[in-house]
């Protein structure tokens, strides 16, 4: 297993990390046997990162980690786990989840804590105004917290504010050969690393979807190139081959991912991608980009859009929806856009200015677009459904 160090801390972290939001299951709950042994065999291996949250398989990934860490295997990994916004409306709420979390864990400390799933800064702000930074730091000096960081997936101009407004021991991301242009992106990451904050990575194949629905002729580009590297293996070198990145999680659900993933973590060195593999990878987009249902490349000269809403960010789960048949792709409109926050950035916020429309290279009618995100995403529940959660958030 190759490791990487964690360049604020000194952590050497390995470069696969375990994602523990897709245990096997056996008739509705999770196979304890079977994902126990799974977590075992990766330690044994050499994975010594191990991504859950409180949220997880309904709570029940931290409980199952917790059992399977104990008998010796809790001092050999790093555990990261999640605080969810959406259930803190005081800080009394964090204290009351942060404690749970430990005991799921069967644990007096966790080497990673998250704020989960940041979308936009005003989350962030909500969420620093109730307390939670000086908490956090507090279970820091206390030792029951060893680094603080974020998870995100909203925009990019978003994520710069964020990954600036504190001074972060790592942050989460998602990144991969589809995603260089969205969420984060690319300079996101730069960014990050250029602040001295460490990068995980998550969703480096998309929950599965650059494997299970790559179009035929993007498998044939693959393979062409090297029959004996499966799509997955692709997914996971090209992120491995940019050395700003320390961790990437994969969400093994079965043993041959985990004895795949495992074999690819033990040769993946930064900067090893040779010119023709990486060409690949464009030949591989240029076929996905084809197949989208909006031509946007993600490039996001049509923003900053004074509505506020994340126009590439729209079109990117709207593609998905269709590209890869993708079920979750309306959860995860509702979840980058920030559609409960305080500046939600979905389709329907557009106020039809056309201000974007002349700085799209691929000519997109921007507006008529935007109007068919907003119907087939959001539909006629969107507002009234988000007011009663916004209320009960306390967003303003
Ligand atoms: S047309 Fe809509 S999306 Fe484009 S800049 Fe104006 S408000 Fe924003
Ligand atoms: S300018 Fe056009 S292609 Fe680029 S992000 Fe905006 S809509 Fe997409």
């Amino acid at each position: 297993m190759k490791t990487r160090i964690n360049s604020k801390n000194g952590d050497s972290l390995s470069i696969l990390g375990f994602g523990c939001m897709r245990f096997p299951t056996k008739n509705g709950a999770i196979d304890e046997s079977r994902s126990i042994q799974m977590i075992h065999d990766s330690i044994e291996k050499g994975v010594n990162y191990f991504d859950t949250a409180y949220i997880y398989q309904n709570g029940k990934s931290e409980l199952l980690l917790g059992k399977a860490l104990q008998g010796g295997y809790r001092d050999r990994v790093n555990i990261a786990t999640k605080l969810p916004p959406f259930l803190v409306n005081k800080l009394d709420n964090a204290k009351k989840i942060f404690a749970t979390e430990l005991e799921r864990l069967q644990t007096d400390h966790i080497d990673y804590y998250l704020l989960h799933m940041l979308t936009d800064k005003a989350m962030y702000d909500r969420l620093a105004g109730l307390g939670i930074m000086e908490w956090l730091e507090e279970q820091k000096a206390a030792g029951t917290v060893r680094n603080i960081g974020f998870s995100f997936h909203g925009g990019k101009t978003d994520f710069e504010r964020i990954v600036k407004a504190y001074p972060w021991d790592f942050c989460q991301i998602q990144y991969n050969y589809m995603d260089e242009n969205n969420q984060a992106t690319t300079s996101g990451l730069t960014l990050a690393v250029s602040l001295g904050i460490p990068v995980i990575v998550m969703e480096p194949l998309r929950g599965g979807k650059l494997v299970t629905n790559l179009p035929e002729q993007a498998r044939n580009a693959f393979h062409n190139c090297d029959p004996n590297r499966t799509p997955a293996e692709w997914g996971l070198r090209w992120i491995w081959n940019h050395p700003e990145v320390n961790v990437v999680l994969s969400g093994m659900s079965d043993e041959e991912q985990v004895e795949e993933n495992i074999r690819i973590a033990s040769d993946a060195e930064p900067n090893s991608l040779s010119d023709v593999e990486l060409k690949v990878f464009e030949q591989v987009k240029a076929e996905l980009l084809e197949k989208t249902k909006i031509p946007c490349t993600g490039c996001g000269y049509c923003m900053p859009c004074p509505a506020g809403v994340n126009i590439p960010g729209c079109f990117s789960c709207y593609n998905d929806k269709y590209l890869m048949a993708d079920k979750s792709a309306r959860m995860r409109y509702f979840q980058t856009l920030g559609a409960i926050s305080a500046k939600p950035a979905v389709a329907s916020q557009c106020k039809s200015c056309g201000k974007c429309e002349s700085h799209c290279p691929q000519k997109i009618e921007i507006r008529k677009e935007l109007k068919t995100v907003s119907r087939e995403m959001e539909g006629v529940l969107y507002k009234p459904v988000v007011g009663i959660v916004r209320k009960f958030m306390k967003v303003k």
